[in-house]
């Protein structure tokens, strides 16, 4: 590109930053009302490198998908779990491959055109959530509504968040306890035999009260027993997968031994999952990136209460529209742990703030996401 064409183009992108959605089509060259379907990978820089009893790295990767039509555009995003064997370039061949579906069906049908998504991926649950999440924010602008009012709920129920904490030595494991001064309850992976070093640390510098996520790492159940009950001693609320998510049966005879709320997650896949957990775990964590976006999160919520269980929503690292999208029906549940575009150095949207630990919804239609610079 020579000085003329990158003065040209820059002049462009400061002009599209500052229209209107009709003028940008005009400015980009897309008819308004063509409908039009973009999906890419983006990649995520951590603030501090993220380990977990699973990974340990310093970015990731997650699908975007934009979906416009009547020049309207809708966002999305997912997050693919590399435990669940995706990653996000496949998603985004997925999302390619539907192209036809999702440039000739009307996000006014949502739950039509996420049946027959359904239908045709057999998996691939960040792409799943990345349309679903691109839908319902194009039918809540659509409309102009924030997500949360289309589902009846009350901005104010939404809850606290947890901080999340990920595995370090004691040293760095203190200084991030200290930079997460702002939020009143912690999450703290566990999962290795440094635990005790690790609650120590933390200990050293709080008093809040602690979630803890083990993450399966914990492999047989009188493991389990002696971790958990050590844990209720050190001011711990609950406790998040600590077996294997295929030991079912064990983790029902830890259960029986423990005061301590046990909450599904990595057993924890999608509406299905939810029936056969009910004996063995109090409650489940939902995730977008797992189940496939909003629509079927909601479902899940709605059927876990039904089965009694404590509902939670977490999420993936991610940007400001995953997390945001979850954040939109949080009023529904009692715990979240929504910090993932916290994690982030580089998040390309602002939607769900935190004040105090609480999760404040955006009140723009759809999703609400604003771009740093608007
Ligand atoms: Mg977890």
């Amino acid at each position: 590109m020579n000085r003329r064409e990158f003065v040209k183009s820059a002049a462009l992108a400061s002009a599209v930053t500052s229209l209107p959605m009709n003028a940008i089509e005009a400015a980009t060259g897309t008819p308004a009302g063509h409908p039009a379907v973009e999906a890419s990978v983006v990649r995520l820089n951590l603030r501090h490198t993220w380990t977990t009893h699973m990974s340990s790295s310093q970015y990731r990767e997650t699908l975007h998908v934009k979906l416009t039509r009547d020049g309207i555009t809708g966002i999305g995003e997912g997050a693919p779990i590399v435990r669940y064997n995706e990653d996000a370039a496949h998603g985004k061949e997925a999302v390619e491959s539907i192209r036809d579906l999702l440039t000739s069906a009307s996000p006014e049908h949502y739950e039509k055109v996420m049946q027959e998504v359904r239908k045709r991926f057999h998996g691939n649950y960040a792409a799943q959530a990345a349309i679903d999440i691109a839908l319902m924010d194009w039918f809540g602008k659509k409309h102009g509504l924030p997500l949360y009012r289309h589902y009846g709920l009350d901005a104010a129920d939404a809850p606290l968040t947890t901080f999340s904490i990920g595995i370090d030595d004691p040293e760095k494991t203190r200084a991030k306890v200290e930079e997460a001064a702002a939020f009143p309850i912690l999450k703290i992976k566990v999962g290795l035999d440094t635990d005790e070093a690790t609650l120590a640390a933390v200990r050293a510098v709080t008093k809040k009260p602690l979630r803890v996520d083990a993450n399966e790492g914990w492999k047989n159940k009188e493991e389990a027993v002696r971790k958990i009950n050590w844990l209720e001693s050190q001011g711990v609320e609950f406790i998040e997968q600590p077996l294997p998510a295929e030991m079912l049966e064990e983790t029902k005879w830890v259960r029986s031994r423990v005061h301590m709320p046990i909450i599904a997650d990595e057993a924890c896949l999608n509406l299905a999952s939810i029936p056969k957990l009910a004996e063995s775990y109090d409650g489940v964590n939902i995730k977008l990136d797992k189940c496939g976006g909003m629509q079927q999160a909601y479902a899940m919520i709605k059927t876990a209460k039904a089965f009694g269980m404590k509902t939670m929503l977490g999420c993936m690292v991610s940007s400001s529209v995953s997390v945001t999208a979850a954040a939109h029906l949080s009023p529904l549940v009692d715990y979240a742990d929504l910090d993932g575009n916290l994690l982030i150095a580089n998040d390309p949207y602002a939607g769900v703030k935190v004040v105090n630990g609480k999760l404040v919804l955006p009140d723009g239609p759809g999703l609400g996401l604003t771009t740093p610079k608007s």
